[in-house]
């Protein structure tokens, strides 16, 4: 027999908790710069829970700014937009968890296909018809169907008239980290002619989209009926010609201090060992939540207006900062990373460190890390 024993009553730290804050208002600056340079629809794409920072909360920034259109990789991530009350045009793309034709064509979740394949299994799922948008590969051999069989697609789409309604076409562009037209002059001009073949081909009006962030800053060229804004909203421009309001801040807590001679070793391997009489703190986040474990030596947290380097191996919870002859209480808040600039760490400059791109440093954040909201 089993016995349930009584819940122990802990008392837990009063700590504040590691917390990832999301800036509603950083998003809505965002948008506003790109309507600045782009007068085309704007899609918020907020795949990867909006690249970490939470995909309602930075839908509801970029909605209420002016964005038009939702975009998600997956139709359950739609589906999570809608039971959140969203009712402007969603669009899924990728699908990895099938697109359900059903759901689709129930909630009014646009789907992009693809290939010939992927456009046959919808029309043969659907009952009522699935608004879908043909996905040109436009030079990037990842997703979307080559030219040569673009015409077959439309030969498909027409025989599933009644099941599919085309009411789009799309590409992406492979070069999203340069600022420079010429990088996807090609890419451009084959998007272009996969377009007239769509119009000539005689689908009625369809909604054009290949621009991304740095499409939508950089090339007017690129910017058709709509363009599709996921970094960008959270802070990050790919092509760097554009410094962006920073949508996030991490903060976590010092959990301990110590007063440490010279020569201490700190953390696994003793990687680091003191080379004076220093303060050391932990702060208690690591690798399990997102800080990542390869990092340049200037890596650094901020604490009350001053930066502090990370010593030695980060660790799965926790990392150790050297805040030399300052002691720091346990209790005190560091921040990770913040929109401020200044002694406080970017999210930019985290990518550097970690010698990666902002993505990975925004949607590698962990689930513990709470989230909230400014
Ligand atoms: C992620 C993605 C976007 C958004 O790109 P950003 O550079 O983050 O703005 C647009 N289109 C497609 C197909 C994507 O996968």
């Amino acid at each position: 027999m089993t016995t349930l024993l009584p819940a122990p009553r802990v008392t837990l730290s009063r700590l504040h908790a590691p917390t990832l804050q999301t800036i509603p208002e950083a998003v809505a600056e965002n948008v506003r710069r790109v309507r600045a340079t782009c007068s085309a629809r704007i899609m918020a794409v907020v795949k990867a829970d909006g690249y970490g920072h939470g995909a309602v909360t930075v839908a509801e920034a970029a909605v209420a700014a002016g964005a038009e259109w939702l975009g998600v990789t997956d139709v359950a991530d739609a589906v999570a937009l809608r039971d959140a009350g969203f009712t402007v045009p969603i669009l899924s793309w990728l699908n990895p968890s099938g697109a359900d034709a059903e759901t689709a064509a129930a909630l009014r979740i646009d789907v992009a296909v693809g290939s010939v394949e992927e456009l046959r299994q919808l029309i043969a799922d659907a009952v009522d018809p699935v608004r879908v948008h043909l996905h040109l590969d436009t030079g990037m051999a990842r997703g979307g169907c080559p030219l040569d069989d673009w015409e077959e697609l439309f030969r498909t789409a027409r025989a599933g008239r009644g099941r599919v309604e085309v009411v789009g076409v799309m590409g992406h562009l492979p070069r999203a980290d340069e600022a420079d037209p010429r990088a996807n002059a090609a890419a451009v001009l084959r998007f272009r002619h996969g377009r007239d073949a769509v119009l000539r081909a005689g689908f009625g009006p369809v909604l054009v989209h290949l621009a991304a962030t740095s499409g939508a800053l950089t090339d007017p060229g690129t910017h058709f009926d709509m363009v599709r804004i996921g970094a960008g909203l959270v802070g990050i421009d790919p092509s760097g010609a554009t410094t962006l309001a920073g949508a996030a801040r991490w903060t976590a807590p010092v959990v301990h201090s110590a007063l440490v001679p010279a020569g201490t070793a700190v953390g696994y391997g003793g990687a680091h060992i003191t080379e004076r009489e220093t303060h050391l703190s932990v702060v208690g986040v690591g690798y399990a939540d997102g800080i990542p474990r390869e990092l340049a030596a200037e890596a650094a947290v901020a604490i009350d207006g001053a930066r502090y380097p990370i010593v030695g191996r980060v660790s799965m919870d926790q990392i150790v900062i050297d805040t030399g002859a300052v002691p720091v209480p346990r209790g005190t808040v560091a921040t990770v990373f913040g929109p401020e600039g200044g002694v406080v760490p970017s999210v930019q400059e985290w990518a550097r460190w970690a010698g990666s791109i902002p993505h990975t440093v925004v949607t590698g954040i962990g689930a513990r890390v709470q989230r909230s909201v400014a």
